[in-house]
């Protein structure tokens, strides 16, 4: 690719929105042009604006660069800019998102236009032709631009665990989430809730779990998304863990697969980024943890810097077919690493 394109990002000095930042350091296809985010940001130095929580150096280029606020017309004057990644709170990236769509791509990390019937939901190894609704909904809207949006943090790294299982028939799904504390952004969860306790409450996360998963899993048929045809209960708990959602998932299939066989399936499995060697795709999706005790949030999380899934105690199970742990990087692979892949896709397909 010879021009890099440039991009704004929304909400940059968020949880999110600073995993972007780093994450598109050095990038081959995108380079940085604006950050926004909101009127108490607005007009400061980012440096300024941003309490920088990345385990690397905030960049200096990026220090010195002065935050917009989230409208096009404030984007437009800070620089110039051809996609837009946005990581808003949900209730705010529902008009801000349609607005920028309106003129430009926009990969969303919010909830807000996630379960719209003709907006994608995409995870590029799991279900890559989706990505054509966008023409749908570009003529519908009469649009330019267009909306794709990214699921939920925790559902992202058990739907890519989930969909070698379809081979097998997948029927049933039961899983508990630990989570998380940067998956609350940031302040986030106040201390004195946290330590010393687990919270068995996330608000919203086990509907959008249970609804979502359907939809990416499901197939593209006539221009519209048909939901796949299983059932899903999630239970959603907040830990007192930095980065690194842990899932414990059972599942009923048709079939009886050994061990052996779901444990090929998960290592097998590539998609649609591995063969595109796309710049941000993990060489293997699904990593497979053998010690008893793996994988954990501390000593996995970074496999394949942060865009691998890691999974293990793959075991049989007495009243489903058997079980497992996943563990993700929720602000890696579940927030900007998975923007980035969904933006790369969208590149390498010319959609944008
Ligand atoms: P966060 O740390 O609270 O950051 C929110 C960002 O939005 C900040 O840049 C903030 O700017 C901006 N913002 C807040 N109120 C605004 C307003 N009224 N007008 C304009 N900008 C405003 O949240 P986050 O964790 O990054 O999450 C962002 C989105 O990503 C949410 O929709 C979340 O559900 C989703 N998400 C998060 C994760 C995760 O692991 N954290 C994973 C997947 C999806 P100021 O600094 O100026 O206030």
């Amino acid at each position: 690719m010879t021009n890099k394109r440039k991009v704004a990002i929304l909400g940059a000095t968020g949880a999110v929105g600073q995993r972007y930042i780093q994450l598109l350091q050095g990038h081959p296809w995108f380079e940085i042009s604006v950050l926004a985010a909101s009127e108490r940001s607005a007009g400061k130095k980012y440096k300024d604006a941003a309490n920088w929580l990345m385990e690397t150096e905030l960049p200096k280029e990026i220090a010195e660069m002065p935050v917009a606020n989230i409208d096009v017309v404030s984007c437009e004057k800070t620089g110039d800019f051809d996609l837009v990644f946005t990581s808003l709170p949900g209730d705010l990236a529902g008009p801000v998102e349609a607005e920028f769509a309106s003129l430009y791509p926009v990969f969303s990390k919010a909830s807000a236009h996630r379960m719209e019937k003709d907006v994608p939901l995409i995870i590029p190894e799991v279900n890559a032709d989706h990505v054509e609704l966008v023409k749908v909904q570009q003529q519908r809207r009469g649009w330019k631009g267009f909306i794709s949006t990214d699921p939920n943090c925790s559902t992202i790294q058990m739907a890519i665990t989930l969909k070698p299982l379809m081979q097998f028939g997948l029927r049933q799904v039961v899983v508990t989430t630990m989570q998380a504390l940067s998956g609350a952004g940031y302040p986030g969860v106040a201390s004195l809730d946290i330590i010393d306790n687990v919270v068995p409450f996330i608000s919203g996360e086990e509907e959008k779990m249970e609804t979502e998963a359907l939809k990416i899993l499901g197939t593209f048929e006539n221009g519209a998304i048909k939901n796949a045809d299983f059932k899903l209960s999630a239970s959603c708990n907040r830990v007192n863990v930095k980065d690194g959602h842990l899932e414990s998932i059972f599942v009923k299939l048709d079939q009886d697969p050994s061990i052996e066989q779901i444990e090929a399936a998960f290592e097998d499995f590539r998609g649609a980024p591995q063969l595109l060697k796309l710049p941000s795709a993990p060489a293997q999706p699904i990593v497979v943890r053998h010690e008893k005790n793996r994988p954990q949030p501390r000593y996995d999380r970074d496999t394949g810097k942060g865009q691998s899934v890691v999974v293990g105690r793959i075991r049989k199970d007495p009243i489903m077919t058997f079980k497992y742990m996943c563990l993700g990087h929720n602000t890696v692979r579940g927030a900007a690493g998975g923007g980035i892949l969904s933006a790369e896709l969208y590149v390498a397909n010319g959609l944008a």
